[in-house]
Formats: structure tokens, C-alpha cells, sequence
């Protein structure tokens, strides 16, 4: 996490315990649990991208939420479900059962602890599945406690004007909109190279998906980035600059703040066993 003031009061593992106690048994009490992966992000970006990316942005969103409201951080899970990128180095993955296991694992005990809301603040687009079937799993045990999965990325129509249709629909990974929010958020970490590359520009040795079907959305492939691209880029980095990335940081923040803001004020989740009818 970025080391600005304040947000310590928002991390659950900053508490001492009878804090903790107090804080989690407060009514409405939220627990945010940020996801990243460990995993290629072309010749341009660290494997740490999505992670400092979930990271960062959370925290914006929760240090602008009023002082009252009881939401905390959980440390970040920054391994997470990447086979996709399997064969680029540096890579490291776990597998699905484990991480829907740890979901539940930890899950289970911060309910039992009073917890009401856990949302899980995926920043990779390669566990969305996942963590929405960790957290079906996790709610049936935890029937009192609502369980809100959801992707960083899929914030804000905001996001339509600022990154052309199609790189929004093709760029996948380490393309316009990625490469341009680390140049906002960490600089230092970002390499020379702008590759264009993937399933949508004319690469040669890019595999194209059979007409009908495409990388996502409802008839995808369950793709290799090895299937599409050499670099490891899914998309178009050429333009990608530190503006468009602050643009992206606002916007994503200012998304997210509204849907937390929703959440926190809502009666969700409904009281009684929602087991039954
Ligand atoms: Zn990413």
C-alpha cells in the first residue's frame, strides 16, 4: 500500500484486537479483500501490476468514504488464478480449488467474527469466474454475511470515453488502459517497450478465434496468452501516458466510491436464513 497517512485506520491487521473486536461487530460491518495476480504483463509492466493496481485504488476509494462508516481493508492475495500466462517467466499461479479454499477459509472466520459484508476487489480479469464461485461456496455457509465479488475494471461508463471501443473490447492485458495507470501510479516500474500485439491486430503467428467466438464475453475460448501474443501484450500500448492514467485512476475511484457508498447506506444483505424460502 502507498504509505500516506491516515489509511492505516482502514487496515483490519493495523488493529490491536480489542479493536478489531469492536470494529467487527459493529453493524454493517465490511471487510474489502483486494486480489491481484503474479503474472506476466508484457516486457512493459511488473508482474505485480494488478495487484498495485487493486491495492492502490482501494485505498483512494476507502480514505474518501466518511470516517464512520465500517469498512476496512484486508491485505492483498497478490497470487492468484493465472494459468493463462503459464510459460512466461516469473509467473506463479495457484490453482483454482486452493484459492476458492482460502476464500472460503478466511471467509468463514471473519463471519464468525461478525462480519457482515466481505467483498472480494479483483483487479485480474482471469479470476472473475472464480472468485465468483468461491464466493457462492462461501455464502451458503455463511448465510449472514453477503459476499460481493467484482472486477476493478468493470467500473464506469466514464471508462467508454476515455479508451477507444475497440482496445476497450480487445485491449486485454498490458495494453492502452493498464500501461497508462502505472505510468500514473508507479512509474519507476515501468519498462521502454509499447508493444502491439494479440488477437486483434495482424500478427502472423496469432491464433484467430473461429468466427462466433471470441477471447471473452458469452462464447469464449479459455485462451493461452502464448495462443495470441509473443510479448505478452493483448492489445495496444503505443499510446499509452501518465495523463490518460490519472484520467483512469480518477474515474475508477470515483466508480468505485459511489458503488461503496451504495453498499455501505443499503440494508444488503437481507437479515433471516436466506437458506430457506
Ligand atoms: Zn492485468
Amino acid at each position: 500500500m502507498s504509505g500516506d497517512g491516515g489509511q492505516n485506520t482502514r487496515r483490519l491487521e493495523c488493529m490491536h484486537w480489542p479493536e478489531a473486536a469492536l470494529a467487527l461487530q459493529r453493524d454493517g460491518s465490511t471487510l474489502v479483500w483486494p486480489f491481484g495476480a503474479f503474472e506476466q504483463h508484457g516486457p512493459q509492466l511488473p508482474l505485480l501490476t494488478d495487484a498495485l493496481f487493486a491495492e492502490r485504488i482501494l485505498d483512494r476509494v476507502l480514505q474518501g468514504l466518511p470516517e464512520e462508516m465500517p469498512v476496512w481493508a484486508l491485505p492483498i492475495q497478490s497470487i492468484g488464478f493465472s494459468p493463462e500466462h503459464r510459460g512466461f517467466p516469473g509467473t506463479l499461479s495457484l490453482s483454482a480449488d486452493l484459492l476458492i479454499r482460502l476464500v472460503k477459509e478466511v471467509g468463514k472466520q471473519l463471519a464468525d467474527q461478525g462480519v457482515q459484508r466481505l467483498v472480494l476487489f479483483n483487479a485480474h480479469g482471469g479470476q472473475i469466474g472464480l472468485l465468483q464461485t468461491a464466493a457462492r461456496e462461501l455464502a451458503v455457509e455463511t448465510p449472514a454475511m453477503a459476499v460481493l465479488p467484482c472486477f476493478l475494471w468493470s467500473g464506469g461508463s466514464e471508462l467508454k470515453s476515455l479508451v477507444p471501443a475497440d482496445e476497450l473490447a480487445h485491449g486485454l492485458h498490458a495494453g492502452l488502459a493498464e500501461t497508462s495507470l502505472m505510468l500514473a501510479l508507479e512509474p519507476s516500474l515501468v519498462g521502454e517497450q509499447r508493444p502491439l500485439d494479440g488477437d486483434h491486430v495482424s500478427n502472423k503467428s496469432a491464433a484467430t478465434p473461429p468466427e462466433g467466438w471470441s477471447l471473452e464475453g458469452p462464447a469464449p475460448l479459455a485462451w493461452f496468452a502464448a495462443d495470441l501474443s509473443r510479448s505478452g501484450v493483448v492489445g495496444d500500448s503505443r499510446g499509452a501516458d501518465a495523463k490518460l492514467g490519472s484520467q483512469l485512476e480518477t474515474a475508477l475511484v470515483a466508480h468505485w466510491r459511489q458503488l461503496f457508498t451504495s453498499l455501505m447506506t443499503s440494508g444488503w444483505p437481507p437479515r433471516g436464513d436466506r437458506r430457506r424460502i
